[in-house]
This record gives C-alpha cells, structure tokens and sequence, in this order.
C-alpha cells in the first residue's frame, strides 16, 4: 500500500455521476422511447424551466455557447464594417464569432478587481460603428451592467453568461439584463450537458422568435426562408439530461459558494493576506464560482509545485486575446491592455467543484503555504 494522498483535482465530473445517474438514465429511456432526436418536447421543456429559473421572457436551446453568441450577433445584424466591443481577458469564442461575421472585435481592457470590462474604458471605444458590446460574466462574476448600459447608451448588449448561469446581478439573474444572454451547456460548466449545447435568453419576445427561425437555416414555414441561419439545434437527449441537472443547478451553486467562504476563512488564518489575492467580494455583483481565482506571485513555480503535491491548478487565461496570433491583423499590440497583461501572468484557478471536499481544500491552501514559506 502506498502513503501517498489521493491527488485533489481540478475537477471531477464522476463524482456527480453517482448523484444524477438513475435520473438521466429514466431520461434517457424517455427520449429513446420517442425516437425523436433533434427539438421536439424535451427542448422545449428545457426552454421553459430555464425561461423560469433565469426569470426571463423566452430561451431559446442551441447547440453550443459559441453558437448562442454567434446566433445572437447574426440576429442584431452584426456584419462587415461593424465594431463589437469586447473584453481581451475571456474564453476565445467570445471575440472568435465576432470575426466570423465580418465585424471588428474591439478589445477593451478589465477592472483588475473582478476581471470584467472596465465601463470606463468601453465609454472610450464606442463609435459610430459599434453595434453591440459583449461584456463576459467573468469566472461566473456578473460585470458592472448598470455602469456597462451607461457606458454604451442605446447600444445593444448581448451578455457572455458562458460561465455565469444562476449568477445574480443586483438579485436579478445575469442573461435578461442585457437584449440577449448567451449560455454554454459544455460539460464542465457549471450546469453541463453530456456534450455540446447551449442557450439564448431574452426578454425580447421578436428577437426570441428570430433566433429560433436562426437556429433552423432562417426558415418557416418548412423549406421557406427568409434570412440565412445556421443549424444551431439542441438534441433531445441533451435537453433530457439538462433537465435533470437543473433541478439541482442551485444547490450545486450553493455548495461552490459554501467552497469559496471556506477557503476565504482558510486562507485567512493561513497568513497569506498581501501575498495571495481572493477574488473580490463586490456589493449587487453575484458570483457563482464557476472558477476560483487567485492573484499569486510566482504564479508559475506554484502550479508547478502544486502539480508535485497532487493539486489540480489552471491558468485562465494565459494569452489575451489582443496577442492572439490569429488577430495579429486587428493591429493590437503588447502594452495596449495592462491589466489584461497584468492578469494573465497572476490568475490561478483552484478547485472549487461542487463535489470537493473540505479536507481537500484544507490540503490546497496547505500546500499553498508551503510554497511561499520553502527557504
Ligand atoms: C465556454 C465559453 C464559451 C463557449 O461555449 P461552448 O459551449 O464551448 O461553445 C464562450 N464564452 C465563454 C466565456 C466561455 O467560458
């Protein structure tokens, strides 16, 4: 037998298996039952539990994050010659689809508090050009919408709620703030499908009927269509499994936060105060703790060390998106966004999945501690 401690993950999705796995198979045999594989009954269920949950007119189910996103621009009519501000420190998605279309990703730089758009810095961007600004809920931290709104007045915001589902912004859910809120179901997500899916909400009922006409090639009736969309369906057995997670989405929300106060206490009586930074606690700005980030110094000798005592730990994101090679031609360059750069060389997610253990915090901020107190 060996002494060695098991390691702490960064995450696990079999430890939920056990909890959701009578009901996703009941699901499952349900759909299979019908033999109805793409939309139909269990999609639309799904779009009116999370309509509620999300306190939102309408939600429409797509098949990916990156398509919610990539749908809701298409739906504004976003194309060549148009400006979409957006943050450089997010998933690429975010700013990937605003390429795709033709359109200009302008890239703003964050608040170093929350890591999400700075509003001021986005009230000096807007120009003619801009058609609608894609502010992220960052970690699962709702942005500053209010001052976001007064920042780009009259401007469309569609909401990147990717890792913010259930997040409140001022006691209201993040994706019906903005005139769209665009959801990723991808399995490691705070609700994930067993595979790719995604959600549009809005509170706009036109827009709602738009994006659904989106998600099937533009058509309706059958084999008309009026504008060019994509195929950006949900399947039914991802809807039914879906289901069955979001019966507990909150209580697994619960259980992150309960993690992230434990650790708030543990790094407190660690006297790591001034050397390791927690994430922000700010008044009205829910957090959800889809990652928990640290601001560390030597950020990258402690994940290495980290990974030597077993402790899963992860850089999100390593590169802005202004460096991205791919959008060398956008004319960005290194020293444009210094908090972005400032970030990417300090964030460290830990692991904070609902399933974790106290005692395997414990062992993360114990080990932590070891590395800043080694000679
Ligand atoms: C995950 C994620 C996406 C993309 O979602 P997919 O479902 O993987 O396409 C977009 N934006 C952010 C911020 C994300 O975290």
């Amino acid at each position: 037998m060996s002494n060695q401690k098991p390691n702490v993950p960064l995450f696990d999705l079999t430890r939920q298996w056990s909890e959701v796995r009578d009901d996703v198979h009941a699901a499952l045999e349900r759909v299979f039952a019908t033999q109805q594989f793409i939309l139909g009954p269990e999609v639309a269920a799904l779009e009116k539990e999370c309509a509620t949950y999300l306190k939102v007119k309408r939600a429409v189910a797509v098949s990916s994050g990156t398509d919610a996103l990539l749908a809701s621009l298409m739906a504004l009519g976003v194309g060549a010659g148009d400006e979409v501000i957006t943050t450089t420190f997010t998933f690429f998605a975010t700013a990937g689809v605003i390429h795709r279309l033709g359109a200009r990703p302008v890239f703003v730089d964050i608040d170093a508090r929350d890591f999400n758009l700075d509003p001021g810095k986005v009230a000096a961007a807007i120009t003619p050009r801009t058609k609608a600004v894609v502010p992220v809920h960052l970690y699962g931290q709702a942005a500053d919408m209010d001052a976001l709104k007064a920042a780009a007045p009259g401007v469309p915001l569609v909401e990147d709620c990717c890792q913010a589902i259930g997040t409140e912004y001022r006691g209201t859910p993040v994706g019906g703030i903005g005139t769209f809120g665009c959801f990723s179901f991808f399995p490691t997500k705070n609700l994930g499908a067993f595979g790719d899916g995604g959600l549009v909400t809005t509170n706009d009922e036109a827009l709602a009927e738009k994006l659904a006409d989106m998600r099937v090639h533009g058509m309706r009736p059958k084999y008309v269509h009026h504008f060019v969309g994509g195929n950006f369906r949900l399947d039914a057995m991802q809807a039914a499994i879906l289901r069955v997670k979001l019966q507990r989405l909150p209580r697994w929300i619960a259980k992150r936060q309960a993690g992230a106060a434990h650790y708030r206490e543990l790094f407190a009586s660690a006297g790591l105060a001034g050397t390791v930074t927690l994430p922000a606690e700010l008044p009205g700005r829910g957090h959800t703790y889809h990652q928990y980030v640290v601001r560390v110094p030597k950020r990258d000798a402690l994940r290495e060390y980290l990974a030597t005592q077993g402790v899963g730990a992860e850089i999100y994101y390593p590169i802005s998106l202004h460096e991205q090679q791919c959008f060398s031609e956008l004319g960005y360059r290194r020293g444009d966004f210094p908090e972005s750069e400032k970030a990417e060389a300090e964030v460290l997610a830990l692991p904070i999945f609902p399933e974790l253990r106290p005692d395997e915090r414990e062992r993360v901020v114990a080990a932590i501690v070891g590395f800043y107190r080694r000679p």
